[in-house]
């Protein structure tokens, strides 16, 4: 009999996440204070940010231990399953192994909450009363209304206008958990005013709605902070601990992937699933193919310059090296509102340039194409922006088919689409717009990045 199910037990959680700046080939580019295009320090980000997490994003410690109240709560659902996709294969005909590691398992839907968890305690310990974040989707801002909850934090929610209409039913979970919710761009903040007088239609964009939360927490000190749930070190950091599980469910399979493959937004839960696996390459020379995927309609990497950018659309915060398509560059409502980023996270963009991780881009309806196969084999359904992950995971799988090879498989399921729904019934009546690559669009955000020496 063959296993299906990949399970670690309970005292098998991981005690440490993974930083891999311990681990990169060259240090990571700085980041710069817009004003001066100089390197910033810890104490232009200490309006921001608790000291702690500050020193996480900087630090260059290979394992950071994960605190005890963290950990407490990490066992509501961790470790989470590692599976093989068995009815998948058979279904695709093919003789590749595919696994998946399943963040879906969390309570508030997603892998999010791993870093929710860990920053809204080290925000607890060093007193701050309330936290601003911006959330597409909804994921991120259910994830940590949920973190602010338990550690008794209020939770100030800017989430953007699209996903406010199409997804009534996550406001009403972060309400539950006691957020307040306001569709973003909002009147409530300089940045939003401003953007609605230009266009009172404006349907929104993570990078707009980062705006308005920073503006949020640095006009409330120091009571309030911000938290971000994607792009920065220490967010990818926290989210290791899904990767560092996975391997050893790896160990108890035993197998060792050839592909890793996840979807990307900001790049959290990617890089988390992949980089111990990085890590490995890095270190030992293993030659694992590891696939970033993002939708055509926010092609950071694929259509993006590397080079520096505002990680917000008002420009106020630091200048970060990465993969972008502009910050002025507001992508198409695609139902994925997690992916709708015009950047991507510098760990991540510095190992691509380095040639650790490939890049490729998927259109929408391909996309929900394999969410529909995958819960018609799995039972599983998975959110739209994993859903991105499963599209090349099978068509990886097809290609091992037409080649008669056997190449072992995993995807991240981030998360699953329960509240979703408005987008699978949208692509199930044949009436889901592709939004391929918005070409001019970002040729003018790219006209308008910001130019700074960086000698
Ligand atoms: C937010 C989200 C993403 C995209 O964000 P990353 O930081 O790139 O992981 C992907 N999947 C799900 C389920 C999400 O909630």
């Amino acid at each position: 009999m063959e296993r299906t199910k990949f399970l670690l037990d309970e005292n098998e959680i991981p005690k440490a996440w993974y930083n891999i700046q311990a681990d990169l080939p060259h240090p990571l580019p700085p980041v710069l204070h817009p004003a001066t295009g100089q390197p910033i320090g810890p104490q232009d980000l200490a309006a921001l940010f608790p000291m702690e997490l500050i020193r996480q994003e900087v630090s260059q410690e290979r394992f950071i231990e994960i605190p005890e109240p963290v950990l407490d709560i990490y066992r509501l659902y961790r470790p989470s399953p590692l599976i093989r996709a068995r009815r998948l294969e058979k279904m695709l005909d093919t003789p590749a192994q595919i696994y998946y590691k399943y963040e879906g398992v969390s309570p508030v839907g997603s892998h999010k909450l791993n870093t929710a968890l860990a920053q809204a305690y080290y925000n607890h310990r060093e007193g701050t009363k309330r936290l601003t974040t911006e959330t597409g989707a909804g994921q991120w801002g259910t994830a940590l209304a949920f973190a602010c909850r338990v550690f008794g934090i209020e939770c100030q929610v800017y989430m953007v206008k699209v996903s406010y209409q199409q997804k009534p039913y996550r406001r009403i979970l972060m309400e539950t958990y006691g957020a307040r919710v306001i569709p973003s761009p909002s009147p409530e903040t300089h940045a939003g005013a401003a953007m609605l007088e230009q266009d009172p239609e404006c349907s929104g964009s993570l990078g707009l709605a980062i705006s308005e939360a920073v503006e949020d927490a640095v006009t409330h000190q120091p009571t309030t902070k911000y938290s971000l749930g994607s792009v920065l070190n220490h967010v990818l950091m926290h989210q290791t601990i899904i990767g560092l599980e996975a391997q050893k469910q790896f160990e108890y399979a035993g197998v060792e992937p050839d592909i890793l493959v996840g979807c990307v937004g900001g790049g959290s839960n990617f890089a988390g699933f992949a980089l111990p696996f990085v890590r490995e390459k890095i270190t030992r020379g293993k030659n694992t193919r590891v696939i970033a995927v993002e939708p055509t309609a926010a092609p950071s990497f694929t259509q993006g310059v590397y080079t520096y950018d505002f990680g917000d659309s008002a420009q106020m915060t630091p200048l970060i090296k990465m993969f972008t398509l502009g910050s002025s560059f507001v992508p198409p409502p695609i139902h994925a509102g997690g992916l709708r980023y015009h950047g991507m996270a510098p760990i991540l963009c510095a190992l691509h340039a380095q040639g650790y991780i490939e890049a490729c881009a998927v259109p929408q309806n391909a996309v929900f194409a394999a969410g529909v196969e995958f819960a018609r084999a799995e039972g599983i359904l998975p959110a739209p922006e994993s859903a991105h992950a499963i599209r090349v995971a099978m068509d990886l799988a097809l290609e091992c088919r037409a080649r008669g090879e056997k190449r072992v498989i995993a995807f991240n399921l981030s998360g699953h689409g329960h509240f979703d729904l408005g987008g699978y019934d949208a692509y199930l009546r044949g009436e889901l717009p592709d939004y391929t690559y918005p070409r001019e669009e970002i040729a003018r955000a790219i006209a308008r990045l910001p130019r700074v020496a960086t000698g």
